[in-house]
């Protein structure tokens, strides 16, 4: 994004702000007159029975219970036969459902299923089985539906081509993975082909939670604690600020990473992170060109699954710009009723939330825009 952009969408926001009254009289009149933003749900997960049945092989097995996926089990036991059930329809049933709940588009993944825990190869065979799915599903609907490629990181080599196929031959609009790799994250640059592929293609890698790597995995086992409540944003991200301190984004500066959940808890810190940084530079490698927030600003966004408050994501919007800002809900594992509508009262000018709603995926994407 260039700074002139930056500054333009900063300055409209601004204005709305300041010009409170007035603006918000015209976007009362807007609103109250029909107009309509296009939502599109960026972090929208499906699960493919093959892989499901290969997951539950891995989760049951040594290293299943070493990465602790019983403890998933155990507390989501209720809600996980929800999740597969919603999760494998990936035509009809979820195109009602957005019908349902004014969602114009969902751009799907598979963030279940944990390809980065399995063996090289069969994860790297199901990542290719993934995507072919997926871009069936896509082909079926594409006014409704695009993909995010799913790979198998610890065959890097493998992962690289997989991302060329998918983006080249099957349309899809980056990739998504799950965190830690076996619990090596990704700052070790054997992984680095893969980033440096996507800046070449110019497609973003989203950054989506998985349990704690091993290393950290202990306190969260106890009191429901491994998944959303707080294993996913410790796991994510203390991996976002690996790939910021590394030097990852001086080596590839287009690099776009998309982090869900409203940035893992990141937007909350990053005046901290940012005076941290500036006191320790004397004494970590490598030297940076930048404060970490401004990697933050330049090469992620963030968007709202999971985390559809009002409050959070108004929040956000103060401290990254609107611009860094994207619907999603995180179907299947939360439901379009209620957070398709949660955001829809926020106080903000029409062109600000057709940004959030659309906008922005359109932008980060690369989605047609519909006229
Ligand atoms: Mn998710």
């Amino acid at each position: 994004m260039t700074g002139s952009r930056r500054n333009f969408i900063k300055t409209s926001l601004m204005s709305g702000a300041a010009l409170q009254l007035g603006v918000m009289a015209s976007d009362q009149a807007q609103a109250a007159s029909g107009v309509k933003y296009r939502k599109i749900a960026v972090e929208e997960s499906f699960m493919l029975p093959e892989v499901n049945q290969a997951f539950m092989k891995f989760a049951q097995s040594d290293a299943g219970l070493r990465a602790g996926f019983p403890y998933m089990e155990k507390y989501y036991k209720d809600l996980l036969p929800v999740w597969g059930q919603r999760g494998i329809d990936m035509g009809a049933g979820r195109i009602q459902q957005m019908d349902e709940n004014g969602i114009d588009m969902q751009v799907m993944s598979m963030s279940g299923g944990a390809l980065s825990e399995m063996e090289p190869e069969t994860a790297t065979s199901l990542a290719r089985l993934v995507n072919d799915r997926l871009a069936e599903a896509v082909a079926a609907n594409p006014d409704r539906f695009a993909g995010l490629a799913s790979l198998a990181p610890q065959n890097p080599a493998g992962a690289v081509k997989e991302l060329e196929r998918a983006v080249n031959s099957l349309g899809m609009k980056g990739a998504i993975i799950t965190s830690h790799v076996q619990g090596e994250y990704m700052d070790d640059k054997k992984f680095w082909d893969i980033f440096a592929t996507a800046e070449a293609l110019d497609v973003p890698i989203y950054l989506h939670p998985t349990l704690p790597s091993p290393q950290i995995l202990q306190p969260y086992l106890d009191y429901g604690l491994v998944g959303p409540m707080a294993g996913f944003n410790a796991e994510t991200s203390i991996h976002a600020l690996r790939l910021i301190m590394c030097g990852l984004f001086d080596q590839f500066p287009k690099l776009q990473m998309v982090l869900g959940h409203c940035g893992e808890g990141i937007p909350f810190f990053l005046s901290r992170i940012d005076r941290a940084a500036t006191n320790t530079a004397a004494h970590r490698e490598p030297l940076l060109k930048r404060l970490p927030s401004e990697y933050f600003l330049d090469n992620f966004v963030i968007t709202t699954s999971g985390l559809n408050d009002p409050r959070v994501v108004e929040f956000c919007i103060t401290m990254l710009g609107a611009e860094n800002v994207l619907f999603a809900i995180d179907y299947p594992y939360e439901s379009m009723a209620p957070d398709a509508t949660a955001l829809d009262d926020m106080n903000l000018p029409p062109a600000t939330m057709e940004a959030i709603f659309s906008g922005n995926s359109e932008r980060v994407f690369k989605l047609a825009a519909k006229g």
